[in-house]
Order: C-alpha cells, then sequence, then structure tokens
C-alpha cells in the first residue's frame, strides 16, 4: 500500500530539495506555499520586463558537493552561469578595494527560475497559507510527515505550544531584517563593479549591479540594509528607498537620481546564528532551510533539505 503523501509547507529551495529527495525515492509529496511563485528568498521582482533580484544576491557552490553538481548540470543548460569571484569593499566613503573568493554564481532569469527549475515533476500548490500543524496532520488531511521549510520563527508559530520541536527554534529575535531597494538609473554612471560588501554604514550591507549580474548591462542596482535600518522600515519599506538611494548615489558618486524605484521587506532575513544539526526530524515533523548547516547560504538551505528529504525516505 502507498504510504500517505509527505506535506511540505514551503516552496523556497530547502523545500523544493527535500521534495526532490523524497520524490527520487518514490516518496509522495505535496508542497504547499503561501506566495504566488516558488522561490521564496530567492526571489525576483519584474521590473521594465526583466527580472531583478531582490533577495539572495547570488549562490556559491563547494566543488564536489552533490549541490555542485546542481549547480553544475543548471551551466550546461545556461540557467546559471558563473558570475564573478571578487567582491568589491565599501564604506561610506565609496569603493575602497576588493576582495577574491568562491565563485558566485547569477542566473539570466533571476534566481528564482532555478528553484522553479528544480521543482518541475514536482506539484507545487502555490496560494496556501497554513497556520497550524501537527504530527500527521495538515490541511485537515491525514500525511506521513509534515516539513517545515522555513525560517525558524515562521515554523515555530504553526506548531501547538506543547511541541518538542518548539523551544528548539529561534522566536524571532535571532534572525535579522533587511530591506532591498531596487534602483534603476538612465544610464549606468559608475565605475564597474559586479557586487559590494558595504562595512560599517548606518544604512547599507550590500550593493550589487543587476545588470552586470544578469548581464544585459541594464542600469539597475539593489541595495540591501543594515538590521536596525530595517527594523525602523518594516512597517512602511517605501519610507526606505529615500534614504537608500541617498546613500547608494554618494557612495558611488552618482549625479542623478534613479528613474525607478521601489522596496522589499525581509522580515526574517537571515538568522544571526546557525543550528550545529542540518535539520530536525521528531515524531512526523520536520525543519529544515538555511539555518540547519555551517552559514545561511542558498547552499546550506539545499543540503539541508535533500538531507531531510533522504533522511525522511529512510524512516
Ligand atoms: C536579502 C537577502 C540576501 C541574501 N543574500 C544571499 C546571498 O547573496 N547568497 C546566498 O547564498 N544566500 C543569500 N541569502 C539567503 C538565501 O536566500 C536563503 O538562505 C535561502 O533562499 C533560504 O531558502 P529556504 O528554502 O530555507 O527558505 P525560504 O526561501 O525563506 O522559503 C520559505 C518558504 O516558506 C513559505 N512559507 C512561510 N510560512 C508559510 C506558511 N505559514 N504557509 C505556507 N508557506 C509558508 C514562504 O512563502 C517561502 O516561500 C539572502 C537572503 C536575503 C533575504
Amino acid at each position: 500500500m502507498e504510504k500517505s503523501p509527505v506535506l511540505i509547507v514551503g516552496a523556497g529551495i530547502s523545500g523544493i530539495a527535500c521534495a526532490q529527495a523524497l520524490r527520487s525515492a518514490g516518496r509522495p509529496v505535496r508542497v504547499v506555499d503561501r506566495g504566488r511563485v516558488p522561490g521564496g528568498r530567492m526571489a525576483s521582482r519584474s521590473v521594465g520586463g526583466r527580472p531583478v533580484d531582490i533577495g539572495a544576491a547570488y549562490f556559491t557552490a563547494k566543488p564536489g558537493t552533490p549541490f555542485a553538481a546542481v549547480v553544475d548540470d543548471w551551466v550546461e543548460r545556461g540557467l546559471a552561469r558563473p558570475w564573478t569571484d571578487t567582491v568589491a569593499v565599501a564604506n561610506d566613503s565609496g569603493i575602497t578595494g576588493s576582495t577574491t573568493g568562491p565563485m558566485r554564481y547569477a542566473a539570466a532569469k533571476g534566481l528564482r527560475s532555478l528553484v522553479e527549475d528544480l521543482a518541475q515533476g514536482i506539484d507545487v500548490e502555490q496560494g496556501i497559507t497554513l497556520e497550524h500543524v501537527s504530527p500527521g496532520e495538515a490541511l485537515g488531511e491525514s500525511c506521513s510527515t509534515v516539513v517545515l521549510a522555513m525560517p525558524d520563527p515562521q515554523a515555530r508559530r504553526l506548531l501547538d505550544a506543547s511541541s518538542p520541536l518548539r523551544e528548539k527554534l529561534d522566536h524571532g529575535s535571532g534572525w535579522a531584517p533587511s530591506i532591498a531597494v531596487g534602483l534603476e538609473f538612465s544610464t549606468r554612471s559608475w565605475k564597474r563593479f559586479h557586487t559590494a560588501f558595504v562595512n560599517e554604514h548606518p544604512v547599507l550591507t550590500s550593493l550589487a549591479d543587476d545588470g552586470d549580474r544578469r548581464g544585459d548591462g541594464r542600469p539597475v542596482l539593489v541595495a540591501q540594509t543594515t538590521a536596525p535600518f530595517a527594523q525602523e522600515h518594516l512597517d512602511e519599506p517605501d519610507g526606505a528607498i529615500e534614504p537608500v538611494s541617498t546613500a547608494v548615489r554618494r557612495l558611488l558618486s552618482l549625479p542623478d537620481a534613479p528613474v525607478n524605484s521601489f522596496a522589499h521587506r525581509w522580515t526574517f532575513a537571515r538568522p544571526e546564528s546557525q543550528h550545529s544539526e542540518p535539520f530536525l526530524l521528531v515524531d512526523g515533523l520536520g525543519v529544515c532551510g538555511d539555518a540547519w548547516g555551517e552559514r545561511s547560504s542558498v547552499s546550506t538551505a539545499w543540503a539541508s533539505g535533500d538531507a531531510l528529504g533522504r533522511a525522511i525516505a529512510q524512516s
């Protein structure tokens, strides 16, 4: 008799990786997500008919890991491309140098398109918000396991006060917010860089050249903000546009104001500390995501979801 399906809540990269691992093992899965499209924090927004990455700026993959094989396949099929291994370093007075590190990958159609690609063959139901789950039951239906593939504070909210999992999950104070601000200019008037870490700045933490990342050269920048600055603007993210625009123009010495701009709120952008385990699986409830592993990142989220899917398949 076929087992009842595993219900995965969250169609970010960890939820989809978990679903693929289960599917490969022949286990039935159902994925639901409250958003309109899959991708979670690997999000893009359409501006002037082209995608702009507003969550993760890029991803890395340690050579020889299972995630690197996934990335190689994306690159071979032209879905992802090696972007740069060089990141500019900036502070309030401008770009002061650069640092090299692992290859950063980008996607011509936005990082979200990669999650969509990974989700092929999986039935993902969008626009479904869960309020509550319990072992073996969600959405009024029975399931063999319920997986919460999302930030700890979002997962915590869905669990009974008596659930043993709750105390292992952060309630929110350990997650940093960010406001993403997209700025479109009429021309490219800055000295070339790919992406920048901004240090000791009251407003900015990073800046990415989206035209460079996308490969089409469009004069679009995306800035991410410090957690204290984001905290002040979580209720009204549009209020962040003007101060962020001013900070970016000052940092890059841009003469003109942007012709188009937008803001996006990330209440739980990144965990400030990591769990030592790769996932949690207790009594028919599982939790995975970017907080479960070495360092919050796309590759950690994928590895966490994949490991949880394999563990459920073996159980
Ligand atoms: C601003 C920002 C910049 C970043 N930059 C980078 C970077 O440059 N490089 C990098 O590697 N990583 C970066 N990251 C981190 C990276 O985006 C994440 O590690 C990764 O995308 C997390 O995937 P996930 O599947 O664990 O969670 P998510 O992508 O958050 O997926 C969770 C999903 O659960 C859904 N959900 C939540 N609650 C419910 C509910 N009650 N009912 C139904 N659905 C629900 C959400 O809609 C969402 O789709 C960045 C993140 C942010 C926000």
